[in-house]
């Protein structure tokens, strides 16, 4: 996608934040304990190479990303810390991801042999690392039971000239919740499995940013830290306790580029469905739901030098307008997420209002809108 660069509109990256959000997680860990941050989804809409090297400053020391894509554009940025794909990969790609030294996420028998076979014949001799899923309770990917994880490491011994057992993971479906009863139930299944292997790989990780947040006793010696190095609550606003403060990572502004008196009785955007009850400055924002301000945005209050403004008739794909307390000059600053004046909206307000979650709204910014890093 074409980036606007020369429109007033940026998601504007604060990489002191990150940098601050993930150097006091690195503190609470044990010595030695290893940090991946996320970098999945483009860094969370942040970027994920600059992310990258920021967290690697503050002392991140691997990286997890989604897909195979994500992990080669770290490798092609010159990044050279581990990196871990968490979704599931083509065994097609093995050689490839060896030969970029990324490592696998597995959760099947299945996937282990058909990788051996390509591993076999391929040219590349090096090893394939790879990290066992173990299904504890999320019900997306990963080993079913203790049995299955042992036949699979049974046939990861078999190829060890081929692949390495670098690591074993599980993913807990409710760490950002109160209410721990299930998040115990799933702990004492990865206990269960952790329980038949005759030696630990390298890295034993089940913590996310909730896990790491909440529940510091979990066995593992690495976190996959994603949505709080961004700055966010993982619960949103369901546990409000913090060991550290959080600091947003990103700020949406963009400006007025046109304004206007209105008459009374006259209807603003498509499907005319906001009408001017009396004589009313609307303001025009050059960004819409191309940008990743969704239509559902229509009433929410942005912010003009601290005053909220309501988004009024519907968000356009590029544009959307908004309701001013009086006239402001074109170029006025209009912040969507961030601070203006004493006043703030933060990505859980704009998340609440879309009855979503933070993650969804800075995943959903576009690439259209740039990205400026301060
Ligand atoms: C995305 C993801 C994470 C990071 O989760 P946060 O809630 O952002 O900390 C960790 N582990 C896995 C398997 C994930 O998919």
């Amino acid at each position: 996608m074409t980036v606007g660069n020369l429109r007033d509109a940026q998601v504007t990256v604060d990489l002191a934040a990150i940098y601050s959000n993930i150097h006091h997680a690195k503190q609470r860990l044990d010595d030695g304990d290893d940090l991946f941050q996320v970098v999945k989804a483009d860094g969370y809409g942040h970027g994920a190479v600059q992310v990258a090297e920021i967290a690697e400053k503050a002392g991140a020391t691997g990286f997890c990303v989604a897909i195979l894509d994500e992990a080669l554009q770290l490798r092609q940025a010159g990044i050279k810390l581990p990196v871990l794909v968490l979704g599931i990969t083509d065994p097609e790609c093995a050689q490839l991801a060896a030969s970029e030294n990324i490592s696998l996420t597995v959760g099947s028998i299945d996937w282990l042999n058909q990788a051996a076979k390509l591993l076999d014949t391929s040219a590349f001799k090096g090893r394939l690392n790879i990290h066992l899923a173990l299904d504890t309770g999320m019900g997306r990917i990963g080993f079913q039971t203790p049995d299955e994880l042992k036949a699979a490491v049974g046939v990861l011994n078999a190829h060890s000239d081929r692949m390495c057992f670098e690591g074993i993971f599980t993913h807990f479906a409710t760490a950002d919740s109160p209410d721990d009863t299930y998040f115990k139930f799933q702990y004492q299944n990865f206990q269960d499995f952790m329980a038949v292997l005759d030696k630990r790989p390298k890295y034993v990780h089940v913590a996310n940013s909730a896990t790491s947040l909440w529940h510091k006793v979990c066995g593992g010696n690495m976190i996959r830290f994603g949505i709080a190095a961004y700055g966010l609550n993982p619960s949103g606003r369901d546990i409000t306790q913090l060991p550290y403060q959080l600091k947003p990572g990103l700020s949406v502004t963009s400006e007025i580029d046109f304004s206007k008196l209105v008459k009374k009785g006259r209807s603003i955007g498509y499907g005319a469905t906001y009408t001017t009850d009396s004589d009313q400055w609307i303001g025009t924002v050059p960004v819409g739901y191309a940008d990743g301000i969704p239509r559902a945005m229509q009433g929410f209050s942005v912010l003009v030098d601290g005053h909220k403004c309501p988004i009024v008739g519907r968000v356009c794909m590029d544009q959307f307008m908004i309701r001013l307390p009086h006239d402001y000059p074109y170029g006025t600053t209009v912040t969507i997420i961030g601070q203006s004046g004493d006043a703030q909206i933060t990505a859980d307000d704009v998340a609440d209002y879309l009855h979503t979650i933070s993650y969804e709204v800075i995943c959903g910014l576009s690439p259209r809108l740039r990205r400026k890093y301060v």
